[in-house]
């Protein structure tokens, strides 16, 4: 390998600069050349491509967003797109890839790689954390501590005011933002899609639990089958009309802002790890961490199956304890 290319690609996630960061500075240290590719898989299809050294990276550790941009790309779901893709590369002499995304990331990475048997090596970017192979994926941290910063402040004027706030936070498919942020704020009741509480359930809890707390906090994921933070809010008001419900919807301020040093840390040792691996001769694997150590899992395994692996019963049991 002497020149690895370096891309983001779907939601971007703060860290995915620290990230970038660390691929070029390992790949650097090596002696091999690395370029960037903008706007994701669409910049490969279009050759979007821009030679990157050590000063380029610099000063970047700390910003949110991705200085390489991202995009979602539907022509390199294609066979023909895939192709142009791969000729780019080639007559760019990039003869490897670094991928930092989320699972659709690595479902187009997994074909590409195995299409045209190139080497390619996925890093875990995305606050939703729904993957598996590693226990934290890359700008979840900062993610849920905006939320819990966020959540905090609305509990001020919850409290002030003796209202139920119904915050919802992102999360199409995976309640794990909901889940730790739920659990960081004191939140009354956490409405996430694995755990399949439904309305009625919570209605339960909310006439059964204590009766002299001044605020309530309930986080819904975005993705829970109750129907988001708006219906939800129906619900309540139409049963509980003497509450004074209020609605927050939290939106992309969770995907924004300076990442947190956790962040930083797992993105730079994550980046490294990605360009050993592909001299090793690694492809066709997401770089994670696992209980501290650096393991690569083969991407197809990296996708869904994420409940039984992040939300435990006992994760469920414990917001059922802590709660109300
Ligand atoms: P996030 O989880 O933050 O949304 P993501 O990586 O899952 O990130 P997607 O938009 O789902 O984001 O996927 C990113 C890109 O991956 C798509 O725009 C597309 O270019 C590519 N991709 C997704 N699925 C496939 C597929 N089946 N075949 C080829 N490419 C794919």
């Amino acid at each position: 390998i002497k020149n690895i290319g370096i891309l983001t690609s779907g939601g971007d996630s703060p860290g995915m600069n620290a990230a970038i960061r660390a691929v070029v500075r390992a790949s650097l240290y090596h002696n091999l050349k690395v370029t960037g590719v903008l706007r994701g898989y669409e910049g490969l299809i279009q050759a979007d491509f821009i030679p990157m050294d050590g000063k380029s990276v610099a000063n970047i550790i700390q910003r949110g967003g991705t200085i390489l941009k991202t995009a979602r790309c539907d022509t390199f779901r294609t066979k023909e797109g895939r192709e142009l893709a791969h000729k780019n590369l080639l007559e760019s002499e990039i003869d490897a890839l670094v991928v930092i995304g989320g699972d659709g990331t690595f479902t187009g990475a997994d074909v590409f790689s195995r299409e045209f048997n190139f080497p390619v090596i996925g890093l875990p970017g995305t606050i939703d954390n729904d993957l598996v192979g590693t226990d934290f994926a890359i700008g979840y941290d900062t993610a849920i501590n905006t939320v819990v910063n966020a959540v905090d402040k609305i509990r001020d004027t919850a409290e002030s005011h003796d209202r139920l706030f119904i915050v919802e936070v992102m999360g199409r498919d995976s309640g794990l933002i909901a889940l730790r942020s739920g659990i960081g704020v004191g939140a009354e009741a956490i409405l996430i899609p694995e755990a399949k509480v439904g309305v009625p359930e919570l209605i339960h809890r909310l006439e059964t639990g204590r009766k002299d707390k001044a605020s309530k906090i309930i986080i819904v994921a975005e993705g829970d089958e109750a129907g988001g933070a708006y219906v939800v809010g129906e619900a309540l008001k139409e049963k509980f009309p003497k509450y004074d419900i209020r609605i927050s919807v939290l939106g992309h301020i969770q995907r924004g802002g300076k990442p947190s040093c956790m962040d930083r840390v797992l993105a730079s040792r994550l980046g490294v790890a990605a360009v050993e691996g592909l001299l090793e001769g690694k492809t066709d694997v997401m770089v994670g961490q696992i209980n501290k150590e650096i393991v690569f899992t083969p991407f197809s395994q990296t996708i869904k199956h994420i409940d039984a692996e992040k939300i435990t019963p006992a994760w469920l049991r414990l917001v059922e304890i802590l709660s109300m």
